[in-house]
């Protein structure tokens, strides 16, 4: 299969690429600043091979010079994505886009093209990587929680929208999941997190790969939403 991973140059996506390479498909994985990672991935011996690619997935020309270059593809995941810690009076109007321009338009843009090819072909994937907090919500990340409930929505709309030409549009909503993005989290905050799991520890990127593979094998499931967080948020 042809399988494009956007935002493949660290943590989930990156692992994501890994996992489709492994067990031999050909993967296009995008970077946009960090482009020292792929390479290495790319030189490793894989049943099927690491492309890299650049793309900002929030601009609507560089996806589409995306896909001018690497043509069509079986299965999409839109993993992409950025997070922002902040009270909803420090957000200013040009955080709330870029959120949402690289969190949810992304997934408007990359669907859209990558759609054109398995609408003719009759078959495709379409993974979208949400969030717990686009289920319950996180204080201090009203942007971050609605691009991630914006994602669900998208995924239940375009599942039905694609599902009478062969495609399945599903989602993955991790909890805290060991990644640069959570970085910034001191060891007590880490600490309250794991509290609050009940599996009593935090994910990684490979637990998140292992369902976007069941949505890419699963010929009858579409417009789910599964929650990869050892319980987080129930
Ligand atoms: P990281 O911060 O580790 O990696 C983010 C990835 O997104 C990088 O590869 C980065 O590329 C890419 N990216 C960011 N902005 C853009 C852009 N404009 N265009 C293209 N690529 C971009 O994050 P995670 O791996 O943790 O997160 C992956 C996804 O999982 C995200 O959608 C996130 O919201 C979601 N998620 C993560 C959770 C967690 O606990 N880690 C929990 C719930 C959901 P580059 O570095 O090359 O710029």
């Amino acid at each position: 299969m042809r399988v494009l991973v956007t935002g493949a140059s660290r943590g989930i996506g990156y692992a994501v690429a890994r996992a489709f390479a492994e067990r031999g498909d050909t993967v296009f994985a995008t970077y946009k600043s960090t482009a020292d990672t792929l390479p290495s991935l790319a030189k490793e011996n894989f049943a099927g091979e690491v492309i890299p690619v650049y793309c900002d997935v929030s601009d609507e020309e560089s996806v589409k010079a995306l896909f001018s270059e690497i043509g069509n593809v079986d299965i999409l995941v839109n993993n992409a994505g950025i997070a922002q810690f902040s009270l909803l009076s420090d957000i200013s109007g040009s955080d709330w886009d870029r959120m949402l321009d690289t969190n949810l338009k992304s997934a408007f843009l990359c669907s859209k093209e990558a759609s054109k090819g398995m609408i003719r072909r009759g078959f495709g994937r379409i993974i979208n990587i949400s969030s717990v907090w686009g289920i319950v919500g996180a204080s201090c990340e009203t942007h971050y929680s609605a691009s991630k409930a914006g994602l669900i929505g998208f995924t239940l709309a375009l599942a039905k929208e694609l599902g009478p030409s062969g495609i399945t549009v599903n989602c993955v909503s991790p909890g805290v999941i060991d990644t640069d993005m959570n970085a910034h989290l001191s060891d007590e905050d880490m600490r309250v997190l794991c509290d609050e799991t009940p599996l009593g520890k935090i994910g990684k990127a490979e637990n998140v790969a292992q369902a976007v593979l069941f949505f890419a094998d699963a010929a009858f499931v579409t417009g789910e939403n599964l929650s990869v967080g050892g319980g987080f948020g129930m």
